[in-house]
């Protein structure tokens, strides 16, 4: 299914694909029917991980006093009408008259230096002719440019439904509901985990660009009459990309003085995105802030900034903070006739980041993937979203190590159910599977473990181990992770 370019040309995303296929993160979906192009599974370690970044995006926003709602993902067709995305959740394609195969037109372009979105299928033309782009596949001659809806329909009974290409619609069409949960009151800051579904015309670089997906979606809910609420308060220095190709290294708080960021709101929301980014592992040092430009913006948008992820020394967008002013919860006010302002006719104005999770995740997989000197594969994950927090090996299958070792791994598995047990193969080599799937810590059952119950700990990042730990030292704290002997060794890394 992915093309994945091997040995010394393998770039950082090919390679994260292959050791989630062998290892178990995420593998092409029906490969066994030859696999659909953007459809992917979630194996059992990533299914793991999916669910840990999951966890960490929404605590950031529990935190802040966020509310979390789950609404389904086939949408009626009135809906996305009065969204806009009926009428214009768009691309311009164009197909090659020799291989066949469909372009994004905004890619090709884009490949060729030209940092402009085609408004229409003229305007598309006449910039493929005076770029004279070909084929990127075949070189072959590009046919007529056509718009490509991104949304799939579900014909039921005559009716029309779409799958959902963004989980907002299904806050903003409940926003009287939730008002009267929120006691009527503003800020208001609810989220949404699920799927979203685009039909995007060439879909490619394993989790990236995908048909079906992973999102999580914050719609924040603002009084457009008062001042800005949520201010930012982070230091540290980002670096920022604004619509104007600027590149400022600012704190967001600077941004804001220095009006590169129109509110002390959307800056909050930059830095609470960076927060989740930074906090699942995602190295910080490949992340930036970029502006749209005005023709890239989404047809909801007055403004928004991505955050981008560097891989393979390009950048990819992860997560979109949008100020989608009054455009949502207005047009289904107009469409509905239902009243959804507030205090009188006022309508909130809303800020949303909105992350795709698949691309978290191979963010933090290519930011946690370290070469060890001899060649072998170090996930330094942080410890929290690994999917086993521990492994249990015996040093050898016998006399008597793996009925001790199970008999340890029982225990250990009551206070931390992702405890992972393994007895076959040279120690060594179970070591380096563990590296390689980023479990922190492992645990060794030996022959003193027999003599005196005491196990030897090994730590994945330094590789160092430390023997003669009470195994019954081990037990004593729930969640597993927060053992101080484990705290220790954390430590001790830095
Ligand atoms: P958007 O609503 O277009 O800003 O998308 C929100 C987030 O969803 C983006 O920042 C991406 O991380 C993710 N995303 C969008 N389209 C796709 C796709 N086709 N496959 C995977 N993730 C996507």
């Amino acid at each position: 299914m992915y093309p994945i370019r091997k040995g010394r040309n393998m770039g950082e995303l090919d390679e994260i694909i292959e050791i989630s296929k062998r290892r178990g993160f995420f593998w092409p979906s029906f490969s066994i029917y030859g696999g659909v192009a953007g459809l992917n599974d979630y194996g059992p370690l990533g299914s793991v991980l999916k669910d840990r970044i999951y966890r960490e995006w929404k605590s950031i926003y529990a935190e802040i006093g966020g509310i979390e709602i789950d609404t389904p993902s086939v949408t009626p067709e009135n809906v996305l009408k009065a969204s806009g995305h009926v009428d214009r959740f768009l691309d311009i394609a164009v197909g090659c008259k020799t291989c066949k195969t469909k372009f994004k037109v905004e890619s090709i372009l884009a490949d060729k230096g030209v940092e402009s979105v085609p408004e229409s299928v003229e305007s598309a033309r006449k910039m493929i002719e005076e770029v004279k782009v070909k084929c990127p596949k075949c070189g072959g001659e590009l046919g007529e440019p056509f718009e490509f809806h991104l949304m799939f329909p579900i014909d039921s009974n005559g009716e029309r439904y779409y799958l959902r290409p963004e989980t907002a619609q299904g806050i903003f069409v409940n926003f009287k509901l939730l008002l009267n949960y929120n006691r009527g009151k503003l800020p208001m800051v609810v989220y949404q985990q699920g799927k979203g579904y685009r039909n995007e015309i060439s879909p490619r670089q394993g989790l990236i660009r995908q048909k079906e997906f992973n999102m999580a979606e914050v719609e924040v809910f603002l009084d457009p009459e008062t001042n800005s609420v949520f201010k930012p308060d982070s230091n540290e220095k980002i670096t920022l990309l604004d619509r104007d190709g600027q590149t400022h290294t600012k704190s967001l708080v600077e941004a804001v003085e220095e009006k590169i960021i129109g509110s002390e709101d959307h800056a909050y929301f930059l830095q609470k995105t960076f927060e989740f980014a930074v906090r699942i592992g995602i190295d910080r040092n490949r992340l930036r802030f970029r502006q749209h430009r005005k023709d890239e913006l989404a047809h909801y948008s007055k403004d928004c900034w991505d955050l981008e992820f560097r891989m393979d020394n390009s950048w990819v967008e992860i997560t979109g903070i949008s100020d989608r002013g009054t455009f949502d919860l207005g047009n289904h006010q107009k469409t509905s006739g239902e009243n959804l302002s507030f205090e009188g006719e006022k309508i909130a104005r809303v800020i949303e980041p909105a992350s795709g999770i698949d691309r978290m995740f191979m963010a933090v997989l290519i930011s946690a993937m370290k070469k060890r000197e001899n060649g072998y594969n170090n996930l330094s994950l942080v410890d929290y979203m690994a999917p086993y927090p521990v492994a249990v090996l015996p040093l050898q299958k016998k006399d008597g190590l793996p009925e001790k070792a199970r008999e340890i791994f029982s225990k250990i598995k009551a206070i931390e159910p992702y405890a992972y047990y393994d007895e076959s193969g040279a120690i060594g080599r179970r070591y380096a599977r563990q590296d390689e799937i980023g479990t922190p810590y492992c645990i060794t059952i030996d022959y003193d473990t027999l003599e005196k119950d005491v196990v030897t700990i090994r730590d994945r990042d330094s590789t160092g181990q430390i023997t003669g730990v009470p195994y019954k030292d081990l037990l004593t704290h729930a969640p597993f992770l927060s053992n101080p002997i484990l705290r220790r060794i954390k430590n001790s890394r830095q």
